[in-house]
């Protein structure tokens, strides 16, 4: 590869052809300061359009500054990052930004965490010339299920089009309308719930401002958590127990378990109780889903539907519902955990406490912002009831508890409640990619040949690579399984499908980068691997700490069996566990 030799702030530097300035400088340990740039080295996903100009540089013998994120170095360059010129031009970039920019910080949900707020103390903006000139833009307030698209902060640096377009082929966000009436939009101007959004949350996730943010449900929770006629219960997703503690300056990967269940009891819940119990009861269903086509697939049946794909992901149902509504009957027909949960809270649970289901509230604590549609989907209700009545997520839970003053790092470690927080560490790793499908194998082999499995790791299913497959030894029958994450990689293994190409019996599909531990509604990780490894490794650690480490043994999994559902893929395991599938195409408008 060519090496290009170039100077920067007088050190000289030699790097590889095609690398930015950008990259240059910080080769040498230079930070220039970047708004639009963002670069997901593990997902390896890059946007540079060069568009906010904040980290413009000096190019020696150029007339113009140089955005030094686009700008590719060339042979004897001389450039200087920290210029008065530099300075000032930054400094009016920013000025420029935020006078078309509304000024309600102390309230923004991204008060605190905006890097636009960030930058414009970083250049030492205190007052903004000619602001009372300015006419504010005014966008309509785009709100959807899960997500709120604020387009007066929209700074147009198009790392939401890049989320939603490159890596996860959506499609739902492009660039409409010039100059200041540019913003990012859903196709001719849609609302995003007439849009194909899933809501992965990925846009939210990047976004820099508070352009894009979750719907909050906290209020709907403290209200809840208010009333005294209500019995108000809390389910925990795996991955939010390996990210939590991020929001209190943990590092990332502390698991914060047993603190997490003491803070939300402190908060008032009188039940708190985890979605691992759900996911244990996912795997009986979708295991046995599993086990029931694979039987008529080895049994000579031509017509059984296989790979068999698995259905925790609501952003993931509703992608295929959008673009593969001809696949409909491929996935699993198991609702997801959440939605198992409850189910089976407001049905079995409600009962057993003799509390009247309309008097019982599930709040899910949830690393995702799809979950927040999930359950408002009227599939999952009955009689305008629904089954998880709120879905916050794992950020909101961070303010919650900020909110409420409690000193969570000081807190005691406490356990869920029982029955439905009892679980093995096969739920756990749900949480991760690879994890669902882990899970189902160790039910499904044991289940299958009739064996005790003395391994229970199958770590050729682990791993952060968008698409991944392995060939497991299911007493004597090669079973083949993909994995992938990231809607992008998805679609790549549904065209294969589609085109009569796929040799996979089973494949796992989760939206999120890394799966659930990426989730939109987690802590900021802005793709780095590093956090997501380290959350992965949390979530792996708490599997192997647990003494049953298999669906099928969880104690309360199988007296819900004996007392309630009879057994797996009963009709009353099939009405309150399972669903079904929808044509979404037409809501699809291609950009
Ligand atoms: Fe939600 Fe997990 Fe799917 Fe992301 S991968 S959309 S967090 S269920």
């Amino acid at each position: 590869m060519d090496q290009i030799k170039l100077t920067i702030d007088g050190k000289a530097v030699e790097v590889p052809k095609g690398t930015t300035i950008y990259k240059a400088a910080k080769s040498l340990g230079i930070d220039i300061p970047i708004l639009c740039y963002m670069d997901l080295k593990g997902l390896n996903i890059e946007n540079k359009p060069g568009g906010c100009r904040i980290c413009v540089v000096e190019v020696e013998g150029r007339r113009n500054l140089a955005s030094s994120c686009s700008t590719d170095v060339s042979e004897g360059m001389v450039v200087k990052t920290s210029t008065i010129r530099v300075l000032n031009a930054r400094r009016t970039v920013m000025e420029l930004i935020l006078s078309d920019h509304p000024k309600d910080c102390l309230t923004c949900a991204k008060s605190g965490k905006c890097d636009l707020q960030d930058m414009a103390i970083k250049l030492g903006i205190r007052n903004i010339p000619g602001q009372e000139f300015a006419e504010m833009s005014t966008y309509r307030l785009d709100t959807s299920p899960s997500i709120i698209r604020d387009m007066d902060k929209c700074i147009m640096c198009r790392r939401c089009e890049t989320m939603c377009n490159d890596f996860q082929t959506v499609g739902a966000l492009s660039a409409v309308n010039r100059g200041f009436m540019s913003v990012v939009a859903p196709a001719f101007e849609m609302n995003l719930e007439h849009s194909p959004c899933t809501y992965c949350g990925q846009c939210v996730a990047v976004c820099p401002t508070g352009a894009l943010t979750e719907v909050d449900h906290t209020r709907n929770v403290i209200a809840a958590l208010s009333d005294p006629t209500k019995t108000v219960i809390v389910q925990t997703a795996p991955a939010v127990r390996a990210a939590l503690g991020e929001e209190f300056g943990l590092e990332p990967g502390t698991l914060v378990t047993g603190k997490m269940v003491t803070a939300l009891r402190t908060l008032g819940f009188d039940y708190v109780f985890d979605t691992d119990f759900a996911a244990d009861l996912t795997i009986m269903e979708e295991g046995s889903e599993l086990l029931g086509r694979l039987g008529k697939f080895i049994a000579g049946d031509k017509d059984v539907k296989l790979p068999i794909l698995t259905s925790c992901c609501p952003a993931w149902v509703n992608f295929f519902e959008h673009n593969f509504p001809d696949m409909k009957d491929i996935p699993s027909t198991a609702r997801s955990p959440q939605q198992m949960f409850g189910s089976i809270a407001k049905t079995y649970f409600a009962d057993k406490i003799g509390v009247k289901r309309e008097d019982l509230i599930v709040v899910s604590i949830m690393p995702c912002l799809a979950k927040k549609y999930e359950c408002q989907r009227d599939e999952f209700s009955v009689d305008g009831n629904p089954d998880v009545d709120f879905s916050i997520s794992t950020r909101e839970l961070g303010f919650l508890i900020k909110q409420a003053n409690i000193q969570f790092n000081g807190l005691p470690d406490e356990d869920f409640d029982k029955p439905m927080g009892e679980s093995t560490g096969a739920a756990v790793i749900f949480g991760t990619t690879g994890g669902v499908i882990e899970a189902a194998a160790r039910t499904a082999y044991e289940l299958h040949t009739g064996n005790t499995l003395t391994n229970v790791d199958f770590k050729e299913l682990r791993g952060l690579e968008g698409i991944r497959h392995a060939t497991i030894d299911f007493g004597g029958f090669p079973l083949k399984i993909g994995i992938a994450h990231g809607l992008g990689n998805a679609r790549k293994l549904l065209e294969d499908i589609k085109a009569g190409r796929s040799e996979f019996h089973a494949i796992e599909i989760m939206a999120c980068p890394g799966g659930c531990i990426g989730g939109g509604g987690q802590p900021l990780h802005h793709g780095d691997s590093t956090i997501l490894k380290a959350r992965a490794k949390a979530i792996y650690a708490e599997d192997e700490s647990k003494t049953l480490r298999k669906s099928h043994e969880n104690p309360y999994i199988i007296k819900l069996y004996e007392e309630f559902l009879g057994k797996p893929l009963s009709e009353k395991a099939h009405h309150l566990l399972h669903t079904h599938y929808f044509d979404k195409s037409k809501n699809t408008f291609s950009i």
